[in-house]
C-alpha cells in the first residue's frame, strides 16, 4: 500500500465539522485520505512511502469545475467583445465545424494542463470527440465528468445519442472511476421538445446525470416564452429533465417561478461569473439561490469566453460581483465562495467522497504557497485564498491519490509539446476559416 505523508501544513478542509484551519498532518493510503490530524505524533511518519513538506503550504480539497468546453481552448483570444449569438454564429461554430478529432485531443490537453497548474482536481466537459477528451483525462490523471454535447438538430441527432452511447459503454466508471459520464442536451432552446424527450428516456433507461445550458441570455427566456409560452426552466420542468439529477449552467437570467421549480427539483447551478461578464449576458442571482437551499458550483466555461480555466479567479468573482449586485458585501463571504468551488460543485457532479478532506475521502488535494508577498501577513487562510491568491500560488496537486504537480511542474504531461502542438493546431484552424471566406 502506498502511503503519502504531507506534514506540517496549513489545512483547510472545508468539512463542516472541523475548524475553518488548523496546522497538521495528512496521510494518504493509494487514492484515500486516510488520516489527518492535527496531532501530529499520532502518525508514525516511517510507514509513509513519501514525505511532502507542507510547511509553507496552504492545503484544501481540490477546486472542482462544474462547466467548461476543455477543447474550446484551441479557440482562445479568436472571437472577443461579441455578444453569445453573434460570437458563436459568426465566429465559434464555423470554426468548430472544422474541427477534427486530434484538434479537440490537444485542445483539451492544453486546458487540462492549465487547469491542474491552477488547483482544479476535477473538470466537467461538454462537447464533442468526448471519446479523446476521455483518453487526455486517462492520461492526465485529472477527475473528469464528461459528456458528447448533443445540440439535438437533425443533421447529427442520431450520430449524438450513438457517441453517447459509446462514450457510456467505453468510459463511464473507468479508471478507478475517476472518469464518469452525463447526458449533455445543449440547452432548451436548440433541439426543441422531442429531444428533449428523448434525453428523457435516455436519462430514465441509464440513471445517468444531465448537464445543460439554462437561461444564460435574456435572449433566450424571450425567445422561449414567445414560442413555447414558458421560460425555459418550466420548459425543461415540463418535458420531465428536471426530475432527473440536473447540472445547469449559467441561470442568470431566471424569474421567482423558476427559482421555485429548480428549488423544488434540487437542480444544481453552475455560476460561470467570468463567462457571464465577458458575453454580457448578466449576473446570475446567487444570494436568492442559496437563500432557497439551491447547491451552486462554480465553472469556467469554455477558454473562448472566459478566457482563462483559473477557479481562483472564479472564486473571486463569484464573490465580488454578488456583492456588487446586491450592494451588500456580506453576500457571498470568503468561505461560501471555497464550498461553492470544490464540496459543493463536487455534490451538484454526484461525485461522491470528494470536495472536502476528510478520511475516507479521495485524495483529491492541492497545496498553494504562502510566502508570497501578496499572502503577508496571514490574518485569515480563508480570506487569503479568495482575495488575494492566483493560479500561479498552486505548487501541489494529486488526484485520486497521485501527484500531478510538484512544486509547479507537472508531473504527468509534457508542458511544451501541449503548447507547440496546440498552437499549431489553432492556426491551422484561424488560416482555413480565412481561406473560407
Ligand atoms: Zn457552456
Amino acid at each position: 500500500m502506498n502511503k503519502t505523508l504531507i506534514k506540517d501544513a496549513l489545512i483547510i478542509t472545508l468539512d463542516y465539522n472541523q475548524p475553518d484551519y488548523f496546522y497538521g498532518d495528512i496521510l494518504v493510503c493509494e487514492d484515500t485520505i486516510e488520516k489527518i490530524t492535527n496531532h501530529p505524533e499520532e502518525i508514525d511518519k516511517k510507514r509513509a512511502d513519501q514525505v511532502i513538506d507542507g510547511s509553507n503550504l496552504m492545503i484544501m480539497p481540490g477546486l472542482v469545475n462544474t462547466h467548461g468546453h476543455a477543447a474550446m481552448s484551441i479557440l482562445r483570444g479568436y472571437a472577443d467583445d461579441l455578444p453569445l449569438k453573434k460570437w458563436l454564429e459568426t465566429k465559434i461554430w464555423p470554426i468548430e465545424a472544422m474541427l477534427e478529432s486530434d484538434d479537440v485531443y490537444w485542445g483539451a490537453m492544453l486546458s487540462i494542463a492549465e487547469m491542474i497548474k491552477g488547483g482544479t482536481t476535477t473538470f466537467t466537459d461538454m462537447y464533442y470527440y468526448m471519446d479523446r477528451v476521455a483518453e487526455a483525462s486517462a492520461e492526465s490523471g485529472i477527475r473528469a465528468v464528461l459528456s458528447r454535447g448533443m445540440l439535438g438538430l437533425d443533421f447529427d441527432l442520431e450520430k449524438e445519442f450513438e457517441d453517447t452511447e459509446t462514450l457510456i459503454n467505453d468510459w463511464h466508471g473507468a479508471k478507478n472511476g475517476r472518469i464518469k459520464v452525463m447526458l449533455g442536451p445543449h440547452s432548451a432552446y436548440v433541439g426543441g421538445s422531442d429531444f428533449l424527450g428523448r434525453v428523457y428516456d435516455l436519462a430514465s433507461e441509464t440513471g445517468l446525470p444531465i448537464q445543460v445550458h439554462l437561461a444564460e441570455t435574456r435572449d433566450e427566456v424571450d425567445g422561449c416564452r414567445s414560442e413555447q409560452g414558458c421560460s425555459s426552466t418550466a420548459m425543461l420542468s415540463k418535458i420531465g429533465i428536471l426530475d432527473f439529477k440536473v447540472v445547469a449552467a449559467h441561470c442568470v437570467h431566471l424569474s421567482d417561478d423558476d427559482i421555485d421549480i429548480l428549488a423544488d427539483k434540487k437542480v444544481g447551478v453552475s455560476h460561470n461569473p467570468g463567462s457571464n461578464l465577458k458575453l454580457g449576458s448578466g449576473i446570475a442571482p446567487i444570494k436568492r439561490l442559496l437563500d432557497r437551499g439551491i447547491k451552486v458550483g462554480l465553472g469556467t466555461d469554455g477558454a473562448a469566453s472566459n478566457n482563462n480555466l483559473d477557479m481562483i479567479e472564479e472564486m473571486r468573482l463569484a464573490a465580488l460581483i454578488s456583492k456588487g449586485a446586491t450592494m451588500d458585501p456580506t453576500v457571498v463571504n470568503a468561505k461560501t465562495a471555497l464550498l461553492m468551488a470544490a464540496p459543493m460543485g463536487a455534490d451538484i457532479l454526484g461525485l461522491e467522497e470528494t470536495g472536502i478532506l476528510k478520511p475516507g475521502y479521495k485524495a483529491d488535494i492541492i497545496g498553494l504557497r504562502r510566502n508570497r508577498l501578496h499572502l503577508t501577513p496571514l490574518h485569515d487562510p480563508l480570506a487569503h485564498l479568495v482575495y488575494a491568491s492566483a493560479a500561479a500560488d498552486v505548487s501541489l496537486v494529486m488526484v485520486d491519490g497521485r501527484l500531478l504537480l510538484e512544486d509547479g511542474a507537472l508531473k504527468t504531461l509534457d508542458e511544451e509539446k501541449i503548447r507547440a502542438e496546440a498552437s499549431h493546431r489553432a492556426e491551422r484552424l484561424v488560416n482555413a476559416g480565412k481561406d473560407n471566406k
